[in-house]
Order: structure tokens, then C-alpha cells, then sequence
């Protein structure tokens, strides 16, 4: 069976990369993440990936840190590219081939970010990763994933959570709750659901992209999601 989606972009928060730990990054988790884009990569389907920073750190807070927001989301930025190289070191150890690129310059490291270069390399099979956001502060990982997404023209962003998909309640208060196999856009607007922050969502809206919100932290639901099987909450 040919995966259903070709060319992908998966967001991964940064908090996912913690496991168990309140802080930094578990090596298993990054063994367990590299894995599993392997095994998609290996059915042909061309990965990009956005990877948040939130185990390291968040800029929005300036109450509690002291720091203003703009130098606190420059420094987000910064935690979402050592996430990145952890990820590439992670991927390429298990035979991936990856390139790293980055929205802010930091030329020792990583490619600047390069767009059609970008692209090239998804056409050469390579698994790229996008680090540092958007470049710019008051946005976020989610939206750095919409956007990338759509310059690449990916068919579909994929938000890997530690929950299974879109429910109509939470899951965790009200044992009613059941799970959205697909659902609109405006549906998720009117019913205020919480699929990603209001620029990222929109930005998919507008451009139509479907995004799958599904649990990354099953192993093989990746692969699942890709070959559209029933996972997850698909929004289109
Ligand atoms: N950030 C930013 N601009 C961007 C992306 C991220 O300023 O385009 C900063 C922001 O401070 C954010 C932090 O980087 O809190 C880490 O990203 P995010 O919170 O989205 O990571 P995640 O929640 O996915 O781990």
C-alpha cells in the first residue's frame, strides 16, 4: 500500500523530547522519535520536521523570568535548535540522512533556512529539520511548523501530542469524552477546541492544510497516521 501522504511536516514540541524528566532532553525519547521517521522515511514519504523548545525554554513568560518577551523568544529559539541538532544527532545515528536548517543565521551549525534548498533536499530523500522558529518572536513552534508547511507545500502537518487526537471534552475531566476522527475548521472555531495557537491554525485554514493531531508517543503511529489509517484527529 502506497502511504497516503507524500511529503509531510511534523511538529514536535519540545516538552515531548523531556520523557519522563521535567527537564532537557531523554535520549530515549530522541532514539525512540528518530525510529519512527525512519520508518516513514523508509516508505518514501519525504519528512520535515519543527521541533519546539519548550523543555528548554519559553519566552513568553516575562513575569516570571524578568526578561522581556522579545530577548525571552530570541532564547526560545535558540533551546528549539539544540533540540534540532539533538534530533539530526539522533536520526543520522540510525542511518537517516538530515539536514539542519535554521530561520536564524547560525552558520557553523546548520544551513540558513533556504526554501527551495529546502525543498531539494525532501526531493533527495533527506529528513530536514527546521529549527529556530519562524525567526521572529511573538510566534511560535506551532506556527513556524503551518508556515514551513506550507512554503513546502507539504500535504498535511502532523502535531505529535501526548494525547490521541481531538476530543469533544477533555478526556481527563469527563469520561463521556470522545474522540473527533475528522472534523472542520470551523467547527474546531466554534467549538473551541484547542488544535494549535490561533496564527498557526489560521494559517493552515487559509491555506488549506489539513492537520492530524495524534499521539507520538505510540510507537508506530507515525507510520499509521501516513498511511491514513484511523489515528488520531484529522482537521481539514
Ligand atoms: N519562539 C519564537 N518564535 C518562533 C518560535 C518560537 O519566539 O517562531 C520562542 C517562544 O519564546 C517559544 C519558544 O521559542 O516559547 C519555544 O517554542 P514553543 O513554546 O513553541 O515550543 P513547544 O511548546 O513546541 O515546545
Amino acid at each position: 500500500m502506497a502511504p497516503k501522504y507524500n511529503r509531510i511536516l511534523l511538529k514536535l514540541s519540545g516538552e515531548s523530547l523531556m520523557g519522563d524528566r521535567s527537564f532537557g532532553l531523554d535520549p530515549k525519547m530522541l532514539e525512540r522519535y528518530a525510529l519512527d521517521i525512519k520508518a516513514v522515511a523508509a516508505l518514501g514519504v519525504q519528512v520535515a520536521v519543527v521541533i519546539g523548545g519548550g523543555n528548554i525554554y519559553r519566552g513568553m513568560n516575562e513575569a516570571e523570568t524578568g526578561i522581556e518577551r522579545a530577548q525571552g523568544d530570541y532564547m526560545g529559539m535558540l533551546a528549539t535548535m539544540i533540540n534540532g541538532m539533538a534530533l539530526q544527532a539522533s536520526l543520522e545515528k540510525v542511518g537517516v540522512k538530515t539536514r539542519l536548517q535554521s530561520a536564524i543565521k547560525m552558520e557553523q551549525i546548520a544551513e540558513p533556512y533556504i526554501r527551495r534548498r529546502a525543498i531539494r533536499h525532501l526531493e533527495k530523500g533527506r529528513v530536514v529539520i527546521f529549527g529556530a522558529g519562524t525567526g521572529n518572536p511573538y510566534f511560535t513552534t506551532d506556527t513556524a511548523g503551518s508556515l514551513r508547511a506550507v512554503e513546502i507545500n507539504a500535504d498535511v502537518i502532523l502535531k505529535g501530542t501526548r494525547v490521541d487526537g481531538i476530543y469533544t471534552a477533555d478526556p481527563e475531566k469527563d469520561p463521556t469524552a470522545t474522540r473527533y476522527e475528522s472534523i472542520s475548521f470551523n467547527e474546531v472555531i466554534s467549538k473551541e477546541l484547542k488544535v494549535m495557537d490561533m496564527t498557526a491554525f489560521t494559517l493552515c485554514q487559509e491555506n488549506n492544510l489539513p492537520i492530524i493531531v495524534f499521539d507520538m508517543n505510540k510507537t508506530g503511529n507515525l507510520t499509521a497516521v501516513v498511511n491514513g489509517e484511523n489515528v488520531g484527529t484529522l482537521v481539514k
